[in-house]
């Protein structure tokens, strides 16, 4: 087992690594910017290292400053939480030539899944079914059209280096495909150096189903079932449960099946997640996630895991030590992103926070670094807390949220809490009947 793991992240999750750290009894080197010295993720760890100023660029992804800190404290291993350096392939190489080992997949399937076009290539080759689109890039707009005609409209020009929703553009016709071609290369040579795009046909009312893999390094795989995020705004995830109240477990049996399969044969380890989106019966595979999810506790609730242990464990050479007949679901599981934003606006409400008190009790969790007198800064992502709620049923799960959100009071600062209060208030949400697109039509109706 390590002897000491540094995290290189902030926030919640490097508190969620830290926690796993402290129950396998490994210490742990927190890293942080100068504006982060007061964070929870700082007051808590065994050790510190300030690795540069409040921009990512010159603090948490910055990867001299993260080995040299790895370095003086003597750290044997990496975790990279989410975000930042998590999905990026050179830092997990520059983390094993210093002879450290990073907590996650091997850099050439960072790098495989990295790339969308690769992915769904690489996916289709070992059965699994994709979004009908491009075989692979479209080089100009001429080919655009064809592919677009032949799959039919609506289609979506998604960016091969894709992530959090940009270089995304949907053409509803071929009058509209010219503009849309060009808004999502532009989107795409801007967010990512490379224009490269493909195209998928868009569909009008999939689900967002996510498989949460799990791989050792002897060739164990399992699956921990799936998450519902369908629940998005400009394609980022708000809310998600576990599991989806559209999937019966026949059917996550047979996707679990065709999704341990394929990584298994690709030699795949570590933790990862398969999106898909799910339409008229039928999952069609949209990208691979090579890490920890944000949303990952839900599926550790009612699956009685921890993901991060498992990660750290499996990072160290042991197996897995069960099978997938052992993996068990009970209950349902409900997360809220809470952001530090205006729950109308969408507006960043950076600030301080001037009293704070989570709610508790059975069935509730909290992932969240706040704290009285903390100062939320403006440099990084606005998530500043996950509440998470466990009980038997998906009704029950959702009166304790009522109950969890009525009690959780951030002061000081502009909270989604109410955008929650809201979605969770409404019947098509709490018949379960709802799909990618609802919750933007929900937030501009209100
Ligand atoms: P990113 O990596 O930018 O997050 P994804 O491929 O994961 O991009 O897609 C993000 C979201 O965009 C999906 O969860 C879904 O809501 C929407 N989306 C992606 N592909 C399609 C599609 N073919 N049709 C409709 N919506 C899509």
């Amino acid at each position: 087992m390590f002897q000491k793991i540094l995290i290189a992240n902030r926030g919640e999750i490097a508190l969620r690594i830290q926690r796993a750290c402290r129950e396998l009894g490994i210490p742990t080197v927190a890293v942080h910017s100068t504006a982060d010295a007061d964070a929870m993720h700082v007051r808590l760890a065994d050790e510190s290292v300030c690795i540069g100023p409040p921009s990512p660029r010159e603090s948490y992804l910055n990867i001299p400053a993260i080995m040299s800190a790895a370095t003086i404290t003597g750290a044997d291993a990496i975790h990279p939480g989410y975000g930042f350096l998590s999905e990026n392939a050179g830092f997990a190489e520059t983390v094993e030539a210093h002879g450290l080992t990073f907590i996650g997949p091997s850099p050439a399937h960072i790098r495989m899944m990295g790339d969308k076009i690769a992915a769904k290539t690489a996916m289709m080759s070992l059965g699994v079914p994709l979004v009908p689109g491009s075989d692979g890039e479209v080089s100009d707009l001429d080919e655009a059209a064809r592919v677009a005609a032949e799959i039919g409209y609506p289609v979506l020009i998604k960016a091969a280096a894709g992530g959090g929703g940009r270089g995304m553009k949907v053409a509803a016709n071929a009058e509209s495909l010219e503009e849309a071609w060009r808004v999502a290369r532009a989107e795409s040579r801007a967010a990512f150096g490379n224009d490269a795009v493909y195209i998928e046909k868009y569909l009008d009312k999939p689900r967002h189903i996510e498989l949460q893999i799990m791989a050792d390094n002897h060739g164990n795989v399992v699956h921990f079932g799936e998450r519902d995020c369908s629940l998005q705004r400009r394609h980022q995830k708000l809310l998600e449960e576990a599991g989806s109240p559209a999937i019966t477990a026949e059917a996550r049996d047979a996707l679990g099946k065709t999704a341990t399969d394929a990584l298994s044969k690709l030699g795949y380890r570590n933790a990862g997640t398969l999106e898909f989106l799910y339409q008229d019966g039928a999952f069609c595979f949209i990208e691979m996630n090579t890490r920890l999810q944000v949303e990952h506790p839900v599926t550790e609730m009612v699956c009685g895991v921890d993901l991060v242990r498992e990660q750290i464990r499996i990072a160290a050479g042991q197996e897995l030590g069960y099978t997938q007949k052992d993996v068990t679901f009970s209950g349902h599981a409900i997360e809220c992103r809470i952001t530090a934003e205006d729950s109308e606006t969408f507006i960043p409400t950076p600030g301080q926070v001037t009293a704070y008190h989570a709610p508790g009790g059975l069935g509730v969790r909290i992932d969240s670094a706040l704290y009285a007198g903390y100062k939320v800064p403006p440099y990084y992502d606005s998530m500043v807390a996950k509440l998470i709620v466990h009980a038997k049923t998906r009704p029950e799960a959702i009166a304790r949220l009522r109950r969890a959100l009525s009690e959780f009071a951030i002061i000081g600062i502009k909270t989604t809490i109410p955008l929650h209060q809201r979605i969770i208030e409404d019947p098509a949400f709490q018949a379960g009947d709802y799909t990618i697109h609802w919750l933007e039509k929900f937030v501009a109706s209100k």
